[in-house]
């Protein structure tokens, strides 16, 4: 008989171990599918943004960088101390100047390519 006792008492407490893990794999079970859905919802966020982007971008300046890119692969170049570095030649002073104010968007006059101005790197003492 009193074996039986620690039986029951051995599968009692079998079962409410059980119980716990369950319910603590029900806990996780819910964080994930909830973690799940939130990164279900910012793809398609993002996807709903990236369609936009095409829509966004002017027009003409589209269809400048798509023509530019029929030519070179890079349709964009960056100016680093007067100097188009997709072509090499020296933008004209006027021009890298109106670069610098980054008001708007300027191609090469040699390659066409669209400019960006970095500063130049400080020379290191
Ligand atoms: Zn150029």
């Amino acid at each position: 008989m009193e074996k039986i006792n620690a039986l029951a008492e051995e599968i009692t407490q079998l079962s409410s171990g059980l119980a716990d893990k369950e319910k603590v794999f029900n806990e996780k079970e819910a964080e994930l599918r909830k973690n799940e859905g939130e990164l279900k919802t910012d793809r398609d966020k993002y996807h709903a943004e990236h369609q936009d982007a095409g829509t966004k971008v002017d027009p003409a300046v589209l269809k400048q960088y798509r023509y530019i890119q029929n030519k070179y692969s890079d349709a964009m170049a960056l100016a680093v101390n007067g100097i188009c570095s997709g072509c090499n030649k020296r933008i004209p002073p006027q021009l890298y100047i109106e670069l610098q104010k980054w008001n708007e968007l300027i191609s090469c006059t040699n390659c066409h390519r669209l400019l960006f101005y970095q500063e130049p790197a400080e020379e290191v003492k």
